[in-house]
């Protein structure tokens, strides 16, 4: 999936990080850890995407992990678009290629 960073901004926006989403992810269940839950990934993108942080190995690591099981999108009460998000996330950071399940 391509998307510019304008789009990624307004698909991030939507999320007020209530973090209603993080017990409903099996991969936090099992770190515990907040960058690993759901909101955690997408305050890193935001993040990102201002420029505040930049992208890094452990920050690919993170987005990786994700079962794409969309446990979160469905317990998200403003209909945060996670797949497009971690979409965007790999395709701007140039982390696209024939083994990424979001190309
Ligand atoms: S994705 Fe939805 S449920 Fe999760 S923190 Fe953002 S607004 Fe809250
Ligand atoms: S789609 Fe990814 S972030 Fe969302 S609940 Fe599933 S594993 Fe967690």
């Amino acid at each position: 999936m391509r998307i510019d960073s304008e789009d990624l901004k307004k698909l991030i926006d939507v999320c007020t990080l209530c973090g209603s989403c993080n017990s409903s992810c099996p991969v936090f269940e099992i770190e515990l850890t907040e960058p690993y839950s759901p909101r955690g990934k997408i305050n890193l993108i935001g993040e990102f995407i201002k420029g505040n942080i930049p992208d890094s190995e452990k920050m690919k690591e993170l987005i990786s992990v994700c079962l794409i099981c969309d446990y979160c999108q469905n317990s998200c009460s403003k209909e945060v678009d996670f797949r497009s998000i971690f979409a965007g996330y790999f395709s701007l950071a140039g982390h696209l290629d024939k083994d990424n399940v979001f190309d």
